[in-house]
């Protein structure tokens, strides 16, 4: 292909249409077609990055192989695509405005003014184009957070604006719109997509190509209507009709032939079909399990289905491998107590201790794990999971009474968990954790090791708090081993109780290496152990 191709995805009327997930449709079929495809999301907020923010304010934080935090959409763009992300794939407006400056303390600016038009979209535009230089991809997907009309998203729909008068055919717009159902007027009703469009047209962007949202079926009347007054043909207004699953949008916008709309438009051959053999395979074993487990997830955002997004992907693709549908229930960890830990936990087939931060509904997770442990139920603690099973395993089978993680308790005479050399001078909260891919050696003869069946894997990182090695030869005698360690730093990666049925803690985050295609092997054989007797 002579030059990179550019689409960029916008959003109308609303948030939360399911942007990212039209997007990494659009990318699949595109990927599945043989094109080498990427996405980036702009977001724009002021943070940096949103590994500062409350999960209650964002889902989770995702990581990439490079370290970087970064939206959750990304995390779908991985498991949709199978291809990791980096820092490129997700900019902020923090992160914009923060390079403008410091160009501007440095002088670079020789004296000029320095402006939202062209500084700041400058910017935008560069980060835009540094996803697709190097001619890795094909084609770059760029998704602009927010919705058109925010103030905040202006300077992105100026410079989508700006790349589509520069690019010309080598570019085009999607956007995103609903079309709400009217119960009372029984009716589909398209005046806001009519609006949202009129909006970006003021902005100076003609969109090439409508994706309307509904929970209903389009007619062709409507599809005229809006072709008629958005100025776009009518085999570019394209159904996204409410899912089952996310999974199953690729195939709804195939169907509605979305990724030859899109290739026509950008002058690529439509000649080959999309290979969507192993995506069906996935999706005819998400749909057809042959038996159901109950598993826990226990953790302190439950009322927040974004919170631990990447751990109930992971779920869903482990599930799909063993035919089994996992019926994930979320339990909060601040309303366990010793007295009613029983009855809460007694129908789970297998718990998995979420990571964290902070002392909120710790003490619950504890006892979450000892639960666990004493009942021989398939474990899986994922990093603080993983911290809290080594502290329940200190106080109540090495008899360490106080033992606790220095995040926890400052004083503890038995910091079991602590915190790493490298971390005790940083003052800084952002960016600052042990972040990304760390290579982790697997002990033979483990179950980690089984579960792997390699001698090293990499994982990707977020935290501060550590093993602590003084305490490792105590926890192997008393029935707690290290099964994997960081290759150059021997520190403790993952511990196993080998005597229990299944029980794994990882210091590391295997939720955001699990894919459609690669599910994670951890989350395959923990979901295996709930389901063997
Ligand atoms: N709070 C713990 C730490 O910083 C665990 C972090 C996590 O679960 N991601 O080490």
């Amino acid at each position: 292909m002579s030059s990179t191709k550019y689409i960029f995805v916008t959003g109308g009327v609303t948030s939360s249409l399911g942007k990212g997930i039209i997007s990494a449709s659009l990318a699949k079929l595109l990927q599945a077609r043989g094109y080498r495809v990427t996405i980036q999301k702009l977001d724009p907020y002021l943070n940096i990055d949103p590994g500062t923010l409350n999960p209650y304010e964002h889902g989770e934080c995702y990581v990439t192989e490079d370290g970087a935090e970064t939206d959750l959409d990304l995390g779908h763009y991985e498991r949709f695509l199978n291809i990791p992300t980096s820092q490129a794939n997700n900019v902020t407006t923090g992160r914009i405005y923060q390079s403008v400056i410091n160009k501007e303390r440095r002088g670079d600016y020789l004296g000029k003014t320095v402006q939202i038009i062209p500084h700041i979209t400058d910017e935008i535009k560069r980060r835009i184009k540094l996803v697709g230089q190097k001619k890795k991809f094909d084609v770059v997907i760029t998704e602009i957070g927010g919705t058109v009309g925010d103030i905040e998203s202006f300077p992105y729909v100026e410079a989508v604006r700006q790349l589509k008068w520069e690019f010309g055919s080598d570019c085009l717009a999607i956007h995103l719109t609903l079309v709400p159902y009217l119960s009372a007027a029984k009716e589909l009703k398209t005046k806001p997509t009519q609006h949202s469009v009129k909006m970006l047209l003021e902005s100076g962007v003609q969109p090439d190509i409508l994706v309307l949202r509904t929970e209903k079926a389009l007619t062709l009347d409507i599809k005229k209507k809006v072709a008629l007054f958005c100025n776009v043909n009518i085999n570019s207004v394209i159904e996204s009709i409410d899912a089952s699953t996310i999974y199953e949008v690729p195939l709804l916008m195939y169907k509605e032939k979305l990724d030859s709309t899109v290739l026509t438009k950008l002058n690529l051959p439509t000649n080959k079909d999309p290979e969507l053999k192993p995506w069906k395979q996935f999706l005819y074993k998400l749909k057809n399990p042959k038996r159901e487990v109950t598993i826990g997830l226990v953790g302190k955002y439950i009322e927040l289905p974004d919170a631990y997004k990447s751990i109930t992907e992971s779920f869903i693709h482990a599930g799909a491998a063993n035919d089994c549908k996992v019926n994930l229930v979320s339990i909060y960890s601040g309303k366990i107590t010793e007295e009613n830990c029983n009855e809460k936990l007694k129908d789970l087939k297998g718990i998995l201790v979420a990571p964290g931060f902070g002392h909120r509904g710790i003490e619950g997770k504890i006892l979450a794990v000892k639960y666990a442990r004493e009942n021989n139920i398939p474990f899986l603690g994922v990093c603080l999971g993983m911290q809290c099973a080594v502290v329940e395993f200190a106080r109540n089978v090495l008899n360490l009474k106080d033992a606790n993680s220095s995040e926890m308790d400052r004083q503890t005479s038995n910091p079991v968990i602590d915190i790493m050399e490298e971390q005790k001078n940083v003052l800084e909260k952002g960016g600052t954790m042990r972040l990304g891919a760390y290579s982790c050696k697997l002990k033979k003869d483990t179950k980690a090791f089984e579960i792997y069946n390699k001698n090293e894997t990499v994982e990707r990182h977020r935290h501060r708090y550590e093993f602590n090695n003084n305490y490792l030869a105590d926890f192997e005698k008393a029935g707690m081993i290290g099964s994997g360690f960081n290759t150059e730093t021997n520190l403790v990666e993952i511990i196993e109780i080998p005597k229990h049925k299944w029980f794994v803690g990882v210091q590391f985050h295997p939720e955001y290496k699990s894919t459609v295609i690669n599910p994670h092997p951890l989350f395959v054989k923990f979901v295996k152990a709930t389901i063997s007797e």
